[in-house]
């Protein structure tokens, strides 16, 4: 698990990722603020002394922090002084949450590999191996040892995206072509086809009208029936370019499930990509 960071909403107040969950006394309230109403968490700790701490977590959760001898009232207050702000940060996270996540290539992160969730683990390994597949587990050597300096994690995460895509590129080469070959025979009107892995920002696959097929290096990320899917749907538009009826229909013959296949890929694509936290 990668640790979410401090993120400052507004001059001299912090957010964080709050763990309270064995913190003594703390009991759930609400406070209105206009017509909201706002449930809070107020965590009692003897060490804080006067200063209470007002923060909200990335879930939307409103955590309070303060000393047993604050009144309830004082809380109360401090939250309603704080109300606009805190409305302003929930709404903050939410969208957050709606919006991608994107890949900070950190230990622990989830990565796709054939639809299938792989963990990047990072070993220091000076002039080290090969980026592996290792019992679920994505193992990447890297040359900078693990630092807290900044230089050194910015250099280190430049290094592993680098490698990580290198390596996708890599199995996508080899895959691809693969997949590409199991689906020929399904496909009587296509001869063989040139085929070219070309990063596309929206497609998955597409079809030239002087019939070369291109699929996005990215599909090895997609489980193999999704592959399969956009290799077919290609391999289609060479017997009818439009998305004419004709065309679904021919896709229909070659791929009966088709349908499902691309709402999978439609819906799980983001995550795949990791533009969004798989769940
Ligand atoms: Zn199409």
């Amino acid at each position: 698990m990668h640790r979410l960071g401090h993120r400052t909403m507004t001059p001299g107040m912090v957010t964080d990722m709050c763990r309270d969950e064995d913190a003594p006394m703390q009991a759930e309230h609400f406070f209105l603020y206009g017509e909201e109403r706002l449930s809070f968490r107020l965590v009692r700790r003897g060490t804080v002394r006067g200063n209470m701490r007002i923060s909200v977590t990335p879930q939307g959760e409103i955590i309070v922090t303060a000393d047993a001898s604050t009144p309830l009232e004082t809380v109360e207050n401090a939250l309603q002084h704080r109300g606009r702000w805190l409305l302003e940060t929930k709404a903050y996270f939410r969208s957050q949450q709606a919006h991608a996540l994107p890949h900070r290539f950190v230990g622990g992160e989830t990565h796709f590999y054939l639809g299938r969730r792989h963990q990047l683990c990072i070993v220091d390994e000076n002039g080290g191996k090969h980026v592996r597949l290792l019992r679920g587990k994505l193992v990447i050597p890297s040359r900078y040892p693990w630092s807290e300096e900044l230089a050194v994690v910015t250099s280190r995460t430049e290094e592993i995206r680098r490698r990580l895509e290198a390596w996708y590129r890599q199995r996508a080469e080899e895959v691809l072509p693969q997949y590409f070959e199991r689906m020929l025979p399904l496909v009587p009107w296509a001869a063989r086809p040139p085929l070219r892995l070309v990063r596309m920002k929206a497609r998955w696959g597409s079809c030239t009208p002087q019939g070369v097929v291109l699929l996005n290096p990215d599909l090895v990320r997609a489980p193999r029936h999704c592959i399969e899917y956009v290799i077919l749907h290609e391999l289609c538009h060479l017997r009818e370019h439009r998305h004419s009826p004709f065309f679904w229909q021919l896709l229909t013959q070659v791929c009966p499930d088709w349908q499902a296949r691309r709402a999978e890929l439609d819906s799980k694509a983001e995550i795949w990509l990791g533009k969004k936290a798989p769940s």
